[in-house]
């Protein structure tokens, strides 16, 4: 089974056209699946809207947070309440393209997880720098060559997911960590569209300091990774 995990904060407008497009993709690939949408504390109609796409599409699962956790959460929630053996993650904004899902899924066959990346991105020119400078950075300073780690369209095999302990912002380093954990991390070249309805959740505050933050943690938590081998004799 695949589990698509779809996180969710105010994006009424975008949702319809998600839902329509991702089933029509993932009814091609066969096989069973379920769409876990959660909403991360929206304050738009995005809740209705989901239920009335429940109503539609059985396989959809609605997961609610209380308020506002952050995208992170969200990721981590979908998770550990996943029942596919494969696991697929995206964007609720139509940035991302499902029309990808497949090629991710036939990567996936020879490693653990696979990232997207957005080769030709759509997105505002102060965001695009913005981006360029934390990838730049993270990989220089994490000694990584991840192009594009912030990408959510992402898929893994389930078990490289069960030992992540996630911390928020952490979805950014979602391949570093999983690398961490001796799991195989491949690339794929994804679409990306420009956002058409509602608005980006991040300023540059949100988009360039805290992550910096995270990556300093993430650095330390790679080098000081235990690393033994050992036997019982
Ligand atoms: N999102 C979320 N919680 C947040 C911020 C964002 O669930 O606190 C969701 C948002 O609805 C979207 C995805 O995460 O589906 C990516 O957010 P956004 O498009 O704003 O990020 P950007 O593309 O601007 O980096
Ligand atoms: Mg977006």
């Amino acid at each position: 089974m695949i589990s698509v995990i779809i996180p969710v904060y105010n994006e009424e407008e975008n949702l319809p056209i998600l839902a329509e497009r991702l089933f029509f993709v993932l009814r091609k690939l066969g096989g069973e699946f379920e769409v876990i949408f959660v909403d991360d504390g929206s304050t738009d109609k995005s809740l209705a809207v989901m239920r009335g796409l429940r109503d539609t599409y059985p396989q959809v699962r609605i997961i609610k947070f209380e308020r506002n956790c952050g995208q992170t959460a969200a990721f981590d929630c979908g998770f550990k309440v996943a029942k596919g053996a494969m696991v697929v993650t995206l964007d609720a904004d139509l940035q991302n393209d499902p029309n990808d899902i497949p090629k991710m899924i036939e990567k996936l066959k020879n490693c653990d997880m696979v990232y997207g990346w957005r080769r030709k991105r759509r997105d505002p020119l102060l965001k695009l720098i913005s981006s360029k400078i934390a990838n730049y950075i993270r990989n220089k300073l994490s000694g990584e060559d991840i192009k594009d780690t912030g990408c959510s369209l992402k898929a893994y095999k389930k078990d490289c997911l069960n030992n992540l302990k996630l911390y928020n912002g952490m979805h950014r380093f979602l391949p570093t960590l999983v690398k961490l954990e001796g799991f195989k991390v491949a690339e794929v070249e994804v679409s990306h569209h420009p956002r058409k309805y509602g608005k980006s959740k991040y300023n540059v505050r949100k988009r360039l300091i805290w992550p910096f933050l995270d990556l300093l943690a993430v650095s330390w938590m790679k080098k000081r990774h235990l690393r033994y081998e050992w036997e019982e004799i």
